[in-house]
């Protein structure tokens, strides 16, 4: 036995769910992984191929963003692995949704062409654009979080055409941008093992704790010690204190 801690990611249609730089997401973790003396080990989950990953065996599920385009594309495959991703999700496997993703994984996405798109039902909350394409919500936006106990701003981008409702566990409440509707209180949906939201960033080089905090908890699922060693985000830690002062002086 090598003694080797590692993390087992499935990422999800990583060359078409790829919105700004969204597969940025899964290099934090890997680093931050890596930083701790673990090693992730990322599968792709291409579309129309063969599966090569056992889902069941995953710590954590990863799905980026995507425009209606790119959603029409892989919703048939996406519906085929419904049973694994349900099972893993009842696991406790981590799933990490951005934007796209997040729409995909519930009742449906109705497109600003008013073509339904199926989600996978996980969770109740369902998502419809406005007819009118040039109708989205776009900027950047902070949101307030409760993680690891405590209180954690999170910081990010966001451009949906789509409005999500009947979300019954917001991941954040908004102080500056939209968030699940124009306009809105509230941003995402938030379980113990579950992160869906529409931030862009990528999600996770803007807000490190958020990625600590992912870690943290597959290392624990694993029966493995949550405590990870502090990071060197003096940069990162700068960039946030400077754009939360700019963004809280543009209301
Ligand atoms: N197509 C979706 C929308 O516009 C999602 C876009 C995205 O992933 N940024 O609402």
């Amino acid at each position: 036995m090598s003694g080797q801690k590692s993390l087992k990611l499935l990422h999800m249609y990583p060359n078409v769910l790829d919105l700004y730089g969204d597969g940025g997401n899964v290099e934090v973790l890997k680093y931050r992984c890596k930083m701790r003396g673990i090693e992730l080990i990322v599968t792709p989950h291409y579309l129309d191929t063969p599966d090569i990953a056992d889902f069941s065996q995953q710590d954590i599920i990863y799905l980026g963003g995507g425009a209606d385009y790119e959603q029409q594309l892989l919703a048939q495959d996406l519906l085929s692995c419904k049973d694994k991703i349900a099972a893993a999700h009842k696991n406790g496997v981590f799933m990490l949704m951005i934007c796209g993703g997040y729409q995909l994984m519930g009742q449906y996405y109705k497109d600003s062409n008013g073509e339904k798109i199926p989600g996978l039902g996980l969770f109740s909350y369902y998502t419809q654009a406005s007819r009118n394409k040039r109708d989205r919500c776009i900027g950047n936006i902070v949101i307030d979080t409760q993680i690891c106990g405590g209180d954690y701003k999170v910081i990010g981008f966001e451009n949906h055409g789509g409005q999500t409702a009947n979300v019954a566990t917001p991941f954040g409440k908004v102080l500056h941008g939209n968030g699940n509707v124009r306009g809105g209180e509230f941003e995402g949906y938030v379980e113990e093992n579950v992160i869906a939201t529409y931030l862009h960033g990528p999600l996770l080089s803007k807000n490190p704790r958020l990625a600590d905090h992912i870690i943290s908890y597959c290392m624990k699922r694993k029966g493995e010690s949550a405590e990870l060693a502090p990071l060197n985000d003096k940069l990162e830690e700068a960039c946030r204190k400077q754009l939360l002062k700019r963004l809280s002086e543009n209301k």
